[in-house]
């Protein structure tokens, strides 16, 4: 099996690292990667200027890009390969509930399903800068194993979030569906030096709803979340209540 690697915390990242040598014992592994950490990125192409790609060792690349970019750069470029699985992380901190939508670790992954390529990403849900990439490294080596001998489903990817445990203290992988989080008081309004207004968009207390099933309720009782995503974003329950407006 040959694996494209990428991420959004930069190609020298403890994560990505981790990541490619856990999935070298299941596959050819390539890394193409940003060159610098592009959190929140979301699904972010770069087309308004060149992109660069500077060659590392064994099938390495750091790219001037977005995780996007590299996805893209990965498959149609770089590689001497054609991924059959694409795999995005592992990010530094949790990709839970609609945090997804900024994500560019997921972006990476939805990326390669746009192309027909399977895909997972995969997130260690810390706060601090990490300390069990190993154990979520395994995880995802198993994982890459399952998605070569099943396949996955149409239009489908996987989003997991890997409790930062060790490997022993780690319960049993749940299929989840993504959650929901209270977005309150998120904005830094202050004056700078010069009398001038700034705003920053900072982080609050993680405020996630405790959902039965969702992705946070199982990370949070230090089981392994699996959220099957897809890419129709349509809401088929709420047809009936706009179609009823009857729009000219
Ligand atoms: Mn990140």
């Amino acid at each position: 099996m040959n694996i494209l690697v990428t991420n959004d915390d930069g190609i020298n990242a403890p994560g990505i690292i981790a990541l490619a040598d856990a999935l070298a014992a299941v596959g050819r592994v390539g890394v193409v990667a940003p060159d610098r950490e592009r959190s929140a990125v979301g699904h972010a192409l770069t087309l308004h200027h060149p992109l660069r790609a500077t060659p590392l060792d064994n099938d390495r690349y750091a790219i001037d890009g977005t995780p996007t970019d590299c996805v893209n750069l990965g498959i149609h470029s770089l590689l001497p390969f054609k991924p059959d699985l694409v795999v995005s992380g592992i990010n530094r901190g949790a990709n839970l509930g609609e945090d997804i939508t900024y994500s560019g670790t997921v972006s990476a992954a939805l990326e390669a399903t746009l192309m027909g390529i399977p895909a997972f990403a995969i997130s260690l849900a810390t706060d601090n800068g990490g300390a069990n990439y190993a154990a979520a490294g395994a995880f995802a080596a198993r994982l890459a194993r399952y998605v070569q001998q099943q396949g996955l489903p149409a239009d489908t990817f996987l989003n997991v979030n890997v409790p930062d445990l060790p490997a022993d203290q780690l319960r049993s992988p749940l299929i989840t569906s993504q959650g929901k989080r209270r977005y309150e008081g998120m904005i830094i309004d202050k004056v700078d030096p010069r009398g001038r207004n700034y705003y920053w968009i900072g982080t609050v207390e993680l405020n996630f709803l405790d959902i039965p099933g969702s992705d946070y309720a199982a990370v949070s009782r230090r089981h392994i979340s699996v959220t099957p995503l897809h890419l129709d974003l349509t809401n088929y329950a709420s047809f009936a209540a706009i179609e009823a407006w009857n729009i000219e």
